[in-house]
């Protein structure tokens, strides 16, 4: 299953240096799952040809203006293109109020019913369940009430057995088959080849915990996002500037590879840039003496969830 996630803003606070306000997005199977919508998501949407339009559930950490502004845009732009399919938005109580007034001075009713669903900043909940993986919002110490959100895959496909696969051509369509555990027929129904013989046990199920504004948070964090096997983790600043991250209630690159050690994650990746960084290396190169496998995340870049 495809399981991916596309930078579209790394900023923190304010545009700068070419980098825009916090927005992720993420392919898992066939769905596109929208995290955060800073200022000039729409716009990067579009920049980096992302399926925009499948975008069914969309994700508000907090109601800090980095987070959020560009979802009055995305909306009318969904409303102009007359979209019809039912949108779900999660997120902070008050949004919703927010969106309502929004569209209610500029005299618009939507062409699509939006459902919006409430986060609860105080306890992890399950939030959207498909065919094909889970969505949980977890809490995050922040000024604010903020959550982070995990997209977890419920059932992982099987390796195949290259060796088999050596020995006998089969279809692209066969293997896709098979690596969901289903044995493959032919046409006339007759079994062709054997789940037990072609394949392997599955890889461990992939996870991603989006977190998006946090102060360091050693304990309940981790707890929060143990199972995680990709973590975004904020950076919002270089260790030298720890005093600070605390008192503002964001984190420093070496706290964000800590996190991802004590989780014992595969993948880590760091955002949340201030604006006081034109040089993201350091902040890279910090993370890296807690968590060697670490990445900066750059706009416009997809990242394989691990
Ligand atoms: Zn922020
Ligand atoms: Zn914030």
């Amino acid at each position: 299953m495809e399981f991916e996630v596309t930078i579209l803003g790394s900023n923190s606070a304010i545009p700068a240096h070419g980098r825009n306000q916090t927005a992720q997005l993420v392919n898992v199977g066939s769905s596109s799952l929208l995290l955060d919508c800073g200022e000039g998501t729409q716009i990067q949407l579009r920049k980096f040809k992302t399926k925009y339009s499948r975008v069914d559930h969309i994700f508000i950490s907090h109601l800090h203006g980095d987070h959020y502004y560009g979802l009055m845009g995305l909306l009318s732009t969904y409303h102009l293109h007359k979209r019809v399919k039912l949108l779900t938005i999660y997120g902070p109580a008050g949004l919703d109020e927010i969106i309502t007034t929004n569209f209610k001075y500029s005299n618009t009713r939507l062409n699509f019913p939006l459902r919006f669903i409430a986060t609860n900043p105080n306890e992890k909940e399950l939030i959207l369940e498909e065919k094909n993986y889970k969505v949980f919002s977890f809490p995050l110490k922040h000024r604010i009430p903020c959550t982070g959100f995990i997209i977890q895959e419920k059932q992982a496909m099987l390796r195949m057995n290259k060796q088999m696969l050596l020995e006998n051509k089969i279809s692209i369509e066969a293997i896709n088959t098979l690596r969901n555990g289903k044995d493959f027929l032919d046409e006339n129904g007759d079994l062709l080849y054997l789940v037990k013989d072609y394949t392997l046990p599955p890889e461990p199920l992939r996870s991603y915990a989006f977190c998006s504004d946090t102060i360091f948070d050693p304990v309940d964090l981790v707890e929060y996002i143990k199972d995680s096997s990709t973590i975004y983790h904020e950076a919002t600043f270089g260790d030298e500037e720890e005093v600070r991250a605390m008192e503002t209630f964001h984190s420093t690159a070496s706290q964000a590879g800590k996190i991802a050690e004590l989780v014992q994650a595969k993948k880590l990746l760091i955002g949340h840039y201030s604006t006081r960084y034109l040089d993201l290396e350091p902040l890279l190169l910090q993370a890296k003496t807690n968590f060697q496998n670490t990445f900066l995340s750059e706009e416009g870049i997809t990242y394989q969830i691990d």
